[in-house]
Order: C-alpha cells, then structure tokens, then sequence
C-alpha cells in the first residue's frame, strides 16, 4: 500500500514557540513544582473556561480517582461499570473497596440506573459511573438513587472534558468528577488530571493527600502519596487551552463525516450525541452487530492490513481481565459482555483528513454484506 499509515489519535500540540514563551519565566524563576505560578494560572484558567466552582490539579487522571476516593474516606463496596478503561476498576481495588458490576445500557453504553438499584446493599458507599465515550450518564437518575440510599457519586469524566448537558457543564453532577489530561485525550497537559467538585473542604483535604499529607512544614495530617502537577504540564495545558475549541470544532467536522459514511449501514451502529449535549467527540465508537455481515476482529484485521489502526476499546471487559477473573463474571453483566465484543474505536483527532476517513469507511462498508 502507498497510502500513509493512520494512527487511532494523534495529540494536540500548541506551536514550539509558543510552549517556549511559556516555560520560559521558569528558568528565571526555578520553581518546577508545587503549587507555583503556571499551576495556578492553569486552575484559575480551566475553572473558567469548565464553568466549575472547585478544581484540584493531578499528575494523571487515575491518581485523581484515586485520591478523591482516599480523601472522601470510604469504605466497603462501589457500584462501577465493568465497560471502562482499567484505571476506573483499578483505583477502586487499590484503594481497598470492594468494586461491584453493574450492566450498562444498550443505547450509550454508560451504567443502567436500573442494575445500580439491584445491586445496592448495606455495604455499599459509592458509585462511579463513567461518561465512556463522552456519552453523558442518566445523571438525573443516578443522583436519585445516591440521594435516596446516602450514596457519594464520582464520576470518571475522563473522556467528558467540556461536555455540556442542557446549557451547562456536565462535571457539575455527583459528588465529584475526574478528568484526565493524558496525550490521548481530547484536552491534554501531556500527562495530567483533575478532580472537579463543589466542596471547597474536600479540594484542600486533597491539596494534603497529593503532598504526602502535609498540612504545614511541622504538620502531617494523612498518610497521603505524591500526585502533584508539576509547572511544565501546566504550561502545556495553558497553551492546549487557548486552542482545545479550535480542536474541537475540527473534531466536529470529521466526526460529522464518518457519521454521513456509516449512518446507515445494517448492523453498523455509530453514536450521535443527543440535541441537548455539546459534545467533545473524543472517541468514534462503532459497534458491529450480528446483521453487519462481519465481526469486529474481522474488520480490525481489514483495517490493519491497509495501515488503519483502530482499537478495541473498551476490549476485554475488566471483569475478563486475568487479574479480575477469578473474583468476577462477565457474565453478570451480558449487555457490556456482548458490546466489548462488537466495539471498534476508529481513528479520530483534529486534523485527521477527510479523505482519510473516505478511506477507512470505504475499507469498514466493504467488510460488511451490505
Ligand atoms: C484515560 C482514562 C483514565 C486515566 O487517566 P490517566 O490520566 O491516563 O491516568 C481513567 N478512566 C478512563 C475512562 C480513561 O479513559
């Protein structure tokens, strides 16, 4: 093939010139981490730009999760779906909760209100529902059912930076939300995240457990880890900020053209955000249903073969993962079991060209039978 390869995502990057006139006030003022002046720039910059009222910075989304669940000391079991990316499970498990699978909807994939209601015991704390794919959660449902059995609610918003949901920001429901600034994603301080909440007292609880539980020089108050962002992802984020609606809105104009190319193939299902989300189009999720004429492997495989890399994203499910398997069933959960297995993510980023995705739809429309 002559054809140049095509890569699942390509990361936002400001201009060279312009991350450099950002950094450079740090050789002046050699101050690299803690709290100093990009830090701060960057959180007042992204509290306005998410419309939230508190945010806490973090080395990675996954560290993020894992500190809100530290700080909001819970205990026993979460209710999670098991259709995510490994670091939604994992940072349940690491910080000694019990993780409890519910199913997931058959229209947008996130976690079925109803399967949440079923499985709440005495024992459960918590639940983490996930915006996979930016698809926003039933939060009106969920916050009910929080409310009514005293449940916190965390989101992982990984995947939902800047979604908006009727007219406002959707990190603004549960309890507290997560995003990650990871390279891959969307927005991105090339490693990176946040936790967003309304609760002022929980963000400065963990400004201590980021810093080893430090309170003040002579104080330690939690036995708290490392997870402080440092002054050059900051920098990075206040630069990819001044451009991420620019990113988005070229985001837009390739998502629209895949879903002219694919809307109407039998057995083919792409995911059009509802009138009422502004969505971010971070991921382009395919399911390849029995009527498609071809599996999901077998369309991967096609892709692969013209130098189209996709990926099987979310593939296995985490209840199949070797170091869950023993301990859960995907069975418990056959929605998410049977869409791990009919999911492609197809290439999507910003500057990806329009004959590029002519090409790979031309290669998905030729696996099927159609
Ligand atoms: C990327 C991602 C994370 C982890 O974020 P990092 O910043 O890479 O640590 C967590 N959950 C989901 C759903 C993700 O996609």
């Amino acid at each position: 093939m002559s054809e140049e390869k095509i890569s699942v995502t390509k990361s936002s990057m400001p201009a060279i010139s312009e991350y450099v006139e950002e950094i450079k006030p740090l050789w002046e003022s050699r101050w690299l981490t803690n709290r100093g002046e990009k830090h701060r720039a960057f959180e007042g910059e992204l509290k306005k730009y998410l419309d939230v009222p508190e945010i806490s910075l973090f080395t990675n989304g996954h560290s993020a999760l894992e500190c809100v669940l530290e700080a909001m000391e819970l205990e026993g079991e979460v209710i999670t779906t098991p259709f995510t990316f490994a670091s939604t499970v994992n940072a349940i498990v690491r910080k000694g909760l019990t993780p409890v699978f519910a199913d997931v909807k058959e229209d947008d994939y996130t976690i079925d209100p109803c399967s949440i209601e079923n499985l709440i015991t005495p024992r459960t704390c918590a639940i983490v529902p996930v915006h996979v794919y930016g698809n926003v959660c039933e939060v009106e449902r969920i916050d009910e059912i929080a409310k009514r059995h005293g449940l916190k609610v965390i989101y992982d918003a990984a995947h939902a930076f800047g979604i908006r949901l009727n007219g406002s920001s959707v990190l603004n429901w549960g309890d507290a939300s997560m995003l990650s600034f990871h390279a891959t994603k969307v927005f991105n301080t090339i490693e990176g995240g946040a936790i967003v909440c309304r609760d002022s007292a929980l963000v400065e609880s963990m400004e201590h457990w980021k810093n080893f539980g430090i309170e003040s020089p002579e104080s330690v108050i939690h036995v708290g880890g490392n997870a402080k962002m440092n002054e050059f992802c900051a920098a990075m984020g206040l630069c990819n900020l001044r451009h991420v609606d620019e990113e988005i809105a070229k985001r837009k104009v390739v998502a629209e053209r895949y879903f002219e190319l694919l809307g109407a193939i039998r057995g083919l299902k792409v995911s059009v955000p509802p009138s009422n989300v502004v969505s971010n189009y971070a991921y382009l999720p395919v399911m390849f249903t029995e009527g498609f004429g071809a599996t999901r492997d077998q369309v991967f495989d096609a892709l692969a073969d013209e130098g189209i890399f996709a990926r099987k994203y979310f593939y296995p499910l985490i209840s199949d993962f070797n170091c869950y398997r023993e301990k859960f069933s995907s069975e418990d959960t056959p929605i998410a079991r049977r869409l791990a297995s009919e999911v492609l993510t197809l290439p999507m980023y910003a500057d990806l060209a329009f004959e590029d995705v002519e090409r790979i739809c031309e290669v998905v429309k030729r696996c099927g039978s159609y």
